[in-house]
């Protein structure tokens, strides 16, 4: 008997679709989710008692790999003292200190439990502080699942929000306009449009919920000019580039300045941990010292900021590991594409630090319509086969591989010998 397939099984018997975040239930490369058991360094294990190579690191925050020493001890240790206050405790100041050290233009961090509540928390700081109720988004931009991000141009550009949910009002999306990635000039046409109006332009720095699409030269220093002309102000969401492109993140990276910033998963290396981070001025916004409301039982997680603490003190005292990953990356990247060269398969490979992607569409993607042109039916059967030979990639197109310190060159070459078998499945 599988012991995953049971366990599916008697998952979707009391949780909705088996899984307690849609993508994890494979729909959409028609199988069904292996349970994972556990995992070490760059390994996963599934209850069936079978070895992958992880790529999708709990979707970004294992960047040390997987159960690091180091923070597990540190999270035991904190568990040791209590597991939760409610109160002001010395690891709060401690993170946010380190934050505030590592990012450029980041004075003051407020700590929530996720990253769609930093979002939700950052969009509402920028209406309060500016005084203004739109929004600018871009299609195919994930931010979490807050009611007025829950939005894609339905119609195209210049329109008012739609829903991409049943359950969010359309009064509740109508404030936030889409405009195109990589794309400066429709960002332009929504200004103009509704000068005056617009609190905030979010984006995720290098769009990693579309596949991976890198910005394009000039199109985040463009954002920033178009905020500065209109007093937006520039919200970068580095849920997931935060900590990961540079200890910078991507403000450092593209050495593009934003207003705010909402960090998510890897600063809680593992547990469940976001934040919203900005200027004194802007932050003062937020209650108790400002009008701002947001609040939360849980917030600065003791045991929490002990696993993040731990994470991004490594990250902090040893900059080798940027270069340890940005050039695995650069290893698969150029694997994947002497590969897809090889057997003529219609797919580019894109890449940013230590983000990569495999499109099944020819010709690169930098936008989401192109994105959406990938032959998705395609990425499931190259799915399969890398599933079926160890490889742990996240089972859909629009997503990214993450590599982390604790992957090797030898993991690199087998998941490209992987990577050669399944294309040549694919061809026979
Ligand atoms: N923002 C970005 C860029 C993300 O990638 C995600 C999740 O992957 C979120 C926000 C939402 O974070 P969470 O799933 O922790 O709510």
């Amino acid at each position: 008997m599988m012991r995953s397939a049971d366990l599916f099984r008697e998952a979707k018997k009391v949780i909705p679709g088996g899984v307690n975040s849609p993508v994890r239930a494979y729909q959409s490369v028609g199988l069904e989710p292996p349970f994972i058991a556990k995992a070490k360094g760059a390994r996963v294990y599934d209850e069936d008692g079978r070895e992958y190579i992880d790529y999708i690191g709990s979707w970004g925050p294992m960047i040390l790999g997987q159960a690091d020493q180091r923070v597990c001890n540190a999270v035991m240790e904190a568990a040791k003292d209590g597991l939760s206050f409610g109160a002001p405790t010395a690891r709060e100041v401690e993170m946010a200190r380190l934050i505030t050290k590592m990012v450029p233009h980041v004075e003051m961090v407020r700590m929530v439990n996720s990253g769609t509540e930093a979002v939700m928390s950052a969009v509402r700081l920028a209406r309060g502080a500016t005084g203004r109720d739109k929004i600018v988004k871009f299609s195919g931009c994930y931010h979490g699942h807050s009611d007025p991000m829950l939005v894609k141009a339905g119609s195209g550009l210049m329109t008012a929000g739609v829903p991409s949910s049943l359950g969010v009002p359309e009064k509740a999306a109508e404030d936030t306009l889409t405009a195109e990635y990589n794309d400066l000039s429709s960002v332009r046409e929504l200004f103009e449009r509704y000068t005056g109006e617009i609190a905030a332009v979010i984006v995720e720095p290098v769009a990693a919920n579309m596949g991976v699409v890198p910005p394009e030269k000039g199109f985040l220093s463009g954002l920033r000019e178009i905020c500065d002309q209109s007093g937006a102000l520039l919200l970068f969401d580095e849920v997931i580039t935060g900590f990961r492109l540079s200890k910078g993140g991507a403000q450092e990276y593209f050495g593009v300045r934003a207003d705010l910033v909402t960090f998510g998963k890897i600063i809680g290396g593992g547990m469940p941990v976001g934040a919203y981070c900005g200027s004194r001025a802007l932050m003062e916004t937020v209650s108790p010292t400002g009008k701002v409301y947001q609040a939360g039982t849980l917030s600065g997680n003791p045991v929490a900021m002990a696993a993040g603490l731990a994470q991004l003190k490594i990250l902090d005292g040893h900059p080798e590991i940027y270069e340890h990953i940005d050039n695995l990356a650069q290893r698969l990247e150029n694997g994947l594409q002497s590969l897809v060269e090889k057997y003529r398969i219609p797919a580019s490979v894109t890449r940013c630090g230590s983000l990569c992607c495999l499109f099944f569409r020819e010709g690169g993607v930098r936008n989401y319509p192109e994105a959406q042109q990938c032959d998705t039916a395609l990425f499931a059967r190259y799915f399969k086969g890398m599933l079926r030979r160890g490889i742990y990639l996240a089972p859909s197109q629009f997503e990214a591989i993450f590599i982390g310190d604790a992957h090797t060159e030898s993991d690199i070459d087998k998941t490209l010998q992987a990577a050669d078998e399944t294309f040549a499945e694919m061809k026979a």
